[in-house]
């Protein structure tokens, strides 16, 4: 916990001063950046001293570091963690706890999306620190860590926190003890919904969540966000359903594990309900993608199987 308020400030210290050396591309063309490295590295060495037989499996890997030793990003990370941390590691430190627990086996398993929503960190928008563990595949934890996202009176800054059959909280990062419980919404149908996707047209199918929506009756457009937020505007109440169908540029995609084990089991413990288009579970024992899931609905429960079912007849055909 305290590990995680520690990247939290590290990725706001990040964006307060963003520079373009901040930033580089990933061989895939994706953006990664310093704030995505600091929060790794941290979280890295605090779970491998806390549990050191455990393993890790997480979004960043510290070869395309390395690879830009000697260059602005670099500097950039070790300037920001003594300014953060008051402390001065060499890259080679930072490389060891971005990796950590990568090759132990998978029976406890810490799944990390450093800096989910990276897009939206670049716009200063949402984006998440997301941390759970997998035990044999079955999520038990789940943090959810939004630094943008409003928590009451204008105030920002979100830390959820779920565990398995334990229910759901939300705290302001200001003052990340005060815990409350949440629940999500009871509407169950008609003009009362409110969906929330994705921002970007990329990752989602816009067009087809917006028949949906007409469909279904919504009146309001969906509200659109960067990140796993979105599970957690959800569990709060304050949306009732997050769809992610895929992508018609990318039909065939799979999910990553990492940009949806803590948000999943935060809606869960919430009160809702989440599965894939068709209406199945979430296989999380595959490894790092969903193999045996497309798209994601997460919902309050209530809606669930009325936006299934208008999934289906919109796709006419079941996996
Ligand atoms: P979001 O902020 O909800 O739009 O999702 C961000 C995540 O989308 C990133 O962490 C990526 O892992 C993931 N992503 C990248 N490409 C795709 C794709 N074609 N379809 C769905 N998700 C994707
Ligand atoms: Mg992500």
């Amino acid at each position: 916990m305290k590990a995680l308020l520690k990247a939290a400030d590290f990725c706001q210290a990040v964006q307060a001063d963003f520079t373009g050396e901040s930033q580089i591309d990933k061989k895939d063309k994706s953006p990664v950046t310093v704030a995505d490295y600091g929060v790794q590295a941290i979280l890295g060495r605090a779970l491998g001293e806390a549990f050191p037989a455990d393993s890790m499996i997480a979004e960043e890997h510290s070869q395309e570091l390395l690879a830009a030793k000697g260059e602005g990003l670099c500097k950039r990370l070790l300037g920001i963690w003594k300014s953060c941390l008051g402390e001065e590691p060499g890259l080679a430190d930072l490389a060891a706890w971005i990796d950590w627990g990568a090759g132990n086996p998978a029976g406890r398993q810490w799944v990390l999306d450093p800096v989910d929503g990276t897009k939206g960190f670049l716009r200063a928008e949402q984006y998440a620190l997301a941390l759970s563990l997998l035990v044999d595949g079955i999520i038990e934890l789940g943090f959810l860590v939004c630094p943008n996202l409003v928590w009451k009176d204008g105030k920002r800054g979100c830390i959820f926190h779920a565990r398995r059959g334990a229910g759901a909280s939300l705290a302001w990062l200001g003052e990340p003890e005060e815990t409350e419980v949440i629940t999500v919404s009871a509407e169950a149908a008609g003009s009362e919904l409110v969906l929330v996707e994705s921002f970007e047209s990329g990752h989602c199918n816009h067009a087809l969540q917006d028949t949906l929506r007409r469909k279904l009756g919504i009146s309001r457009a969906a509200l659109r966000m960067d990140s796993q937020a979105k599970y957690g505007v959800v569990a709060r109440g304050m949306a009732s359903a997050y769809l992610r169908l895929p992508s018609p540029e990318t039909p065939d995609y799979r999910e990553k594990i990492w940009d949806h084990a803590a948000g999943a089991l935060l809606v869960e413990e919430a009160g809702g309900r989440v599965t894939d288009i068709y209406g199945q579970a979430l296989d999380f024992t595959l490894g790092e993608r969903l193999l045996q899931n497309q798209g994601i609905v997460a919902t309050n429960g209530a809606c669930h199987n009325l936006v299934i079912d208008a999934i289906a007849e919109s796709l006419g055909s079941t996996p």
